[in-house]
């Protein structure tokens, strides 16, 4: 999906939340409210359908480059998932994908951004020395006491205090090859939810939804 698109269906998106809160703020019991709401939701969703790129459903392969010789190999979506240990490439013969054990080495943050923080991140890099001056005021001020706030206020896992997180923790940790594992701190709470937060003490924060244990 383009950046634009991506931008516009956030829009709206936000747009329709904003919405269906204010509908729903109005007059929360009456069922006219209710249908507010529905149709509000409605519509949205019908938006965003319209606006959401034409994908094209009857291609079921993507192409994958060989790590090793760059060979471009065609992957079958639907079975693909079956055979990851097998998958060779077509012209060098060594293994497509790496082994679950192994660590993703490498690997670039824009990975696994979301396209939203890296147009954020693009745009504030453009600020002369901006880095730096963020870098220091946060290790300085904020990151400390988030520190001290989190120690204070929530669990701390660690191989004594939830060892079964404590290892899948480490384990994603390793596969992401983040040396060393920054610290986790849980808080008992149904719903999901993480982030990450620091500078030369990296941490994350979780609700224990996230977790099965
Ligand atoms: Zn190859």
């Amino acid at each position: 999906m383009a950046n634009e698109q991506i931008l516009l269906a956030m829009k709206e998106l936000s747009n329709g939340t904003r919405q269906i809160v204010d509908a729903s703020n109005q007059v929360s019991t009456s069922a006219g409210a209710m249908r507010q709401l529905a149709e509000t939701f409605q519509e949205f969703m019908n938006k965003f359908e319209l606006e959401r790129p034409a994908v094209n459903t009857m291609s079921n392969t993507r192409i994958l480059d060989c790590r090793f010789c760059q060979g471009r190999n065609k992957i079958p979506l639907d079975s693909i998932f079956q055979s990851l240990h097998t998958a060779k490439c077509g012209r060098c013969h060594e293994n497509l994908f790496l082994d679950e054990t192994k660590p993703l080495l490498n690997l670039a943050s824009k990975m696994y951004e979301h396209p939203s923080d890296t147009l954020t991140l693009e745009s504030i890099k453009k600020i002369p020395g901006i880095d730096t001056i963020l870098k220091t005021l946060l290790k300085e001020s904020y990151e400390r006491a988030n520190r001290l706030y989190h120690k204070a206020n929530t669990v701390a896992v660690t191989p004594r205090q939830l060892p079964c997180i404590y290892q899948c923790f480490l384990d994603a940790a390793f596969r992401l090859d983040l040396k060393p594992a920054p610290d986790l701190f849980v808080v008992q709470s149904p719903l999901p939810n993480s982030y990450t937060s620091g500078v030369e003490q990296p941490f994350v924060w979780s609700l224990l939804g996230c977790w099965s244990y």
